[in-house]
């Protein structure tokens, strides 16, 4: 079991949930994803939860303090089970996400120890993304791939049982605006984690057990790794 904190960043499309999700398997931590989280308090009805829900209805971005005050929840719940490290995953995305993380986690005497960012080329992203499929449904929020993740029954979510669609945001045109859209908000956090000294490269475009490995052996070892390219 790891004590370790890491951040786990990378462009939609990069497999970063699956990832995480593998990482925190290897290193018995809990997966922090913000997603889950939001979506979990909201079904669990939590005071928290009940200030969440208007944003996730309506499909409104949840303001950074409320995020970080379910983050901080999910933190203790499992610091009462003795697990002090963990994994974040969708937050933070922004350089002011990054600083206000970083204010309430001081306050803690506690830092992130690690940032991974898995550096995936955009064509591979473009390839990935078009066989993505998602749950309608944004209080379920699973996502599928045809290729490498399919649904049990052909175009139906395993979980709540609605149709699969292609999200607007899967579509080939909008996948050069989001992926654009990431460099502008991620290059700032990367400089962020880059000064702090803990920013750590894993190239992405290897599969799925490929990337896995690297990631486990960054997270074990805490090697850096300088950018390939940019
Ligand atoms: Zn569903």
């Amino acid at each position: 079991m790891s004590d370790k904190r890491y951040v786990l960043l990378g462009p939609p499309g990069a497999g970063k949930g699956t990832q995480a999700e593998k990482l925190c398997g290897e290193l018995k931590i809990p997966h922090l994803a913000t997603g889950d989280l939001l979506r979990a308090a909201v079904a669990n009805q939590t005071p928290v939860g009940l200030e969440v829900k208007p944003f996730m209805e309506s499909g409104r971005l949840v303001p950074d303090e409320v995020v970080i005050n379910v983050l901080m929840e999910a933190i203790e719940t499992a610091k009462k089970k003795k697990l002090s490290g963990y994994v974040l995953d969708g937050f933070p995305r922004t350089f002011r996400q990054a600083e206000a993380l970083e204010k309430v986690l001081k306050k803690r005497k506690e830092k992130i120890d690690l940032v991974i960012l898995i550096d995936t080329p955009d064509e591979v992203i473009q390839e990935r993304l078009s066989t993505r499929r998602s749950c309608p449904d944004p209080l379920c929020g699973a996502v599928y791939n045809i290729k490498s993740k399919p649904p049990k029954k052909a175009n139906v979510c395993d979980l709540c049982g609605k149709q699969l669609v292609i999200r607007s945001d899967d579509q080939p045109e909008t996948i050069r605006v989001r992926q654009k859209q990431y460099w502008h908000d991620t290059a700032p956090l990367v400089d962020f984690y880059e000064r702090r000294g803990n920013l750590c490269h894993v190239p992405g475009d290897g599969s799925l057990e490929e990337v896995a490995e690297l990631i486990l052996q960054a997270a074990q070892t805490g090697i850096r790794r300088k950018a390939p390219r940019k």
